[in-house]
């Protein structure tokens, strides 16, 4: 019931090509370089299915299934892949729509925007500045004072606890890889 039915849809699908629009269905997004980047196989073996789907493949997690949803501690929220600040646990909200939800960033260029025109909508696609992974998208109907709500999906984000390093997130629903490559958020460039 969880997200692994993913799992079998990722893995052993298809090989590991870089052309930039190799996949006749998928979005084909504009040929963009960013400051960080991992190898492929790299990021598989570290990340976790849904992890991996989310931030590589711009997947997006089931509603109300991701571990920080209702994460209400004090603390930063990175990016699950590089590491990159992103959202403080003080501008996330319950926006009821499932997903966590905040109304800034830790830094205005620490996330992309760009035109996302999937499934037939128009929303604007978060993406990390730093490694370019896909993070959720941003609305308008945010609370004050900035009308904002990122909704991002759990799975691109790593936890980073406010006191210490050793992060109290735990790996409710993706056992032992999770916990293993989110507890520290940091990657060493
Ligand atoms: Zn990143």
């Amino acid at each position: 019931m969880s997200g692994f039915n993913l799992l079998h849809l990722i893995t052993k699908s298809q090989p590991v090509t870089l052309r930039s629009c190799s996949l006749p269905t998928g979005p084909c997004r504009t040929k963009k370089t960013w400051p960080v980047s991992f190898s492929q196989e790299e990021i598989r073996k570290r990340l976790t299915p849904i992890q991996y789907h989310v931030t590589q493949e711009r997947g997006t997690e089931s509603a109300f299934r991701g571990e920080f949803t209702h994460h209400k501690d004090d603390g930063t929220y990175a990016c699950v892949v590089c590491g990159a600040s992103l959202f403080s646990s003080k501008t996330k909200f319950d926006s009821g729509s499932g997903w966590p939800s905040f109304f800034d960033l830790v830094k205005e260029e620490s996330i992309t925007l760009s035109d996302d025109f999937s499934y037939g909508m128009h929303r604007v696609e978060t993406t990390c500045s730093q490694c370019g992974a896909h993070l959720g998208h941003l609305f308008d109907d945010g609370p004050k004072p900035t009308g904002k709500r990122y909704c991002i999906n759990s799975a691109s984000l790593a936890f980073q606890s406010k006191d210490t390093a050793s992060s109290t997130s735990s790996s409710t629903a993706t056992g032992e890889a999770a916990s293993s490559s989110v507890s520290n958020g940091k990657t060493e460039f």
